[in-house]
């Protein structure tokens, strides 16, 4: 790889030619770095989708007296977002936004299951002493 401004070799790897100082076009660390800024969008994107969209939707069923619909929405909201959480993931592999909210998304899961485990042994316990 050559430097545009000067047209002496330079490192790929490099941000800006040693010879004149000059920036790099397209040099790896720069694509890297805009590599970065897109997954952290996506990123943000998705985390807007997950928690504000559930949040905002469910407001709005509140208000409106139309859960149900807003529950959908809400619910498709979240999916999308987990869906651009795994967009990023497979796209930018070492972005570490995407790591965190994969892990952030890994922790809700879990969470979610656990909470659904809970309700159905309450659930069973509290019918299983009615029956008695
Ligand atoms: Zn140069």
């Amino acid at each position: 790889m050559f430097c545009e401004h000067c047209g002496k070799e330079v490192n790929p790897d490099a941000e800006v030619c040693l010879n004149c100082g000059c920036r790099i076009k397209n040099s790896k660390k720069q694509v890297t770095t805009q590599d970065d800024q897109t997954a952290n969008t996506i990123c943000i994107v998705s985390l807007v989708c997950t928690f504000a969209g559930s949040f905002i939707f469910g407001i709005l069923g509140d208000l409106s007296g139309l859960e149900n619909f807003f529950d959908t929405l809400a619910g498709f909201s979240s999916l999308f977002g987990f869906a651009l959480m795994v967009y990023a993931r497979i796209t930018y592999p070492n972005n570490k936004f995407a790591k965190v909210l994969m892990w952030i998304y890994i922790g809700l899961i879990a969470l979610i299951v656990l909470l659904v485990i809970l309700v159905i042994v309450f659930g069973i316990l509290f019918f299983t002493s009615l029956v008695k």
